[in-house]
């Protein structure tokens, strides 16, 4: 079966990775999650008291880290793991949330990262899903999503999510976090997101899972095809 390349794109929390991880099933594909990465270097300057306008510390620091996803046979999914730690369980939280979408817009920070996402899906069968997938990790992938949804809609989820995972959080604070993320990563001078006219478009707003999934692996089928 021909091996390609899928760039999943879009705003915080509408379920990038519960798509990409889907669909990197089915094909039996790698499932990147470059957000991951920005959250594990954050965790690491956070732990390291790193501030972000160091820039030749926030250089070294990321010289220094070795980025692995690691597949949990218990939970059927690939956790990050920073220099041999399960990093997992404290990248996801809200203070790492608060601070990303800063070290995310730092150009050096972005660069190194580029290069160590184009580095693992040179051999094509991946689906990553981030921010700039589409327009500067992979510019040529094969099939581009840009998936969105309503803010509330998207808060309200990412709240159960934490919630479940026994994080004590507010609505309105994930809200807020959410937000002010969307405005960064949209609005930050090096490679902001954005929905270029090569993307097809998701809004998951009013959808299931089994129809967003369908409809992605539609777009898969048509892309395979050509
Ligand atoms: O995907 P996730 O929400 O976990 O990403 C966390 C943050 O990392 C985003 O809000 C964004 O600031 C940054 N990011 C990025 N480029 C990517 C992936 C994530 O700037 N490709």
């Amino acid at each position: 079966m021909k091996q390609i390349i899928i760039a999943i794109d879009g705003y915080s929390s509408c379920g990038k990775g519960t798509l990409a991880k889907f669909v990197a099933q089915q094909l039996g594909y790698v499932f990147i999650d470059s957000g991951a990465m920005y959250r594990g270097l954050t965790l690491k300057l956070i732990e390291n008291k790193i501030d972000i306008s160091d820039l030749p510390a926030i250089e070294n620091a990321c010289k220094d880290l070795f980025f692995e996803f690691k597949l949990n046979q218990k939970k059927g999914s690939y956790e990050l793991y920073v220099n041999g730690q399960n990093v997992e369980g404290s990248i996801r939280n809200l203070t790492v949330s608060n601070l990303v979408s800063e070290v995310a817009a730092i150009s050096l920070v972005r660069k190194h990262l580029v290069r160590v996402q184009q580095a693992i899906g040179k051999n094509k069968g991946v689906v990553m899903d981030g921010r700039d997938i589409g327009t500067v990790v992979f510019p040529d992938a094969d099939l581009k999503i840009f998936m969105t949804a309503d803010s509330t809609v998207r808060a309200k989820r990412r709240f159960n999510e934490l919630t479940k995972a026994g994080m004590e959080v507010s609505l309105t604070d994930v809200l807020a976090n959410l937000k002010k993320r969307d405005y960064i990563d949209s609005n930050r001078e090096d490679s902001p997101l954005q929905l270029k006219e090569d993307y097809k478009v998701l809004d998951n707003s009013n959808l299931s899972i089994e129809q967003q999934n369908s409809m992605a692996m539609k777009w898969v089928r048509e892309s395979m095809e050509h």
